[in-house]
């Protein structure tokens, strides 16, 4: 049975008078990795900021787990630790280390022991391949360990769904595939994810289903077969085209 977690109808945002998402309809399933792709300026950082409420849409409805997070009385904190987001810019704090950096929105936010987030802490950087960097000073890490570092971070606050925007961009070529890896083996273990992104090999292996966005719209939908090898519409071949 497919339960949806996101459940996204309608969906309208604009910026003055630029209309950057037109009526946009989707459903995240539990379990399921949906990626985003399409070109720049197509509006997919700004849905995945609707759906974490950084920003907020003018229209439509947006759903978590049943519950509209458009409801003015919904508790924003608890929401926005259910579904946390990766940047392609990592966001790290930079004056706490490796460890402090993973323990802080634990004992903050989720009111854990610091023994407790400790543990929770060391489990989350050994699932990305940094424990061994634990009382670094995370200025001194590289990017590709700086996002690990954040996606540890994010993972300390068992999130239901984790969102990613573009977290390979900024990397050099040599550390994506390391970041790439780690987002896979979340997505074996059943971890509800949206990523947006340009890696589209990556795209076809690792997702359930790809959105193709298109100046605002959800141009085409559908699982990766399908998306990347018989594409219905001529704007996603021609997006498609550039990566060949
Ligand atoms: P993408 O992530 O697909 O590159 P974005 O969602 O970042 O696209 O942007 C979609 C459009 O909205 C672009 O034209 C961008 O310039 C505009 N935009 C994004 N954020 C803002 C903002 N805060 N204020 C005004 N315009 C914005
Ligand atoms: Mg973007």
């Amino acid at each position: 049975m497919e339960q949806p977690i996101i459940e996204i109808r309608h969906l309208q945002k604009h910026f003055g008078d630029l209309h950057v998402l037109h009526d946009i309809d989707f459903n995240v399933n539990k379990g399921e990795v949906v990626t985003i792709i399409g070109s720049s300026g197509s509006g997919k950082s700004t849905l995945l900021r609707c759906i974490n409420l950084l920003e907020i849409p003018d229209g439509g409805e947006i759903k978590f787990d049943k519950q509209n997070i458009l409801d003015t009385k919904m508790d924003l904190g608890k929401y926005r630790s259910k579904m946390l987001m990766v940047f392609q810019s990592f966001n790290l704090f930079n004056n706490l280390s490796v460890l402090q950096n993973c323990m802080i929105g634990q004992t903050k936010v989720l009111k854990r022991s610091k023994e407790e987030a400790k543990q929770r802490a060391m489990a989350a950087l050994k699932q990305v391949g940094m424990e061994a960097f634990a009382n670094a000073d995370s200025t001194r890490l590289s990017g590709g360990q700086k996002q690990r570092v954040a996606i540890a971070r994010a993972l300390c606050m068992d999130p239901e769904v984790l969102l990613f925007d573009e977290p390979t961009s900024a990397l050099d070529p040599e550390m994506v595939g390391d970041v790439l890896d780690v987002m896979k083996s979340l997505a074996k273990q059943g971890l509800t994810m949206v990523i947006v992104t340009h890696e589209m090999q990556f795209a076809k292996d690792v997702s359930d289903r790809v959105i193709f966005m298109d100046k605002g719209v959800i141009a085409e939908q559908g699982n990766p077969n399908e998306l990347f090898e018989h594409p219905k519409q001529e704007r996603t071949r021609q997006f498609l085209s550039r990566f060949a």
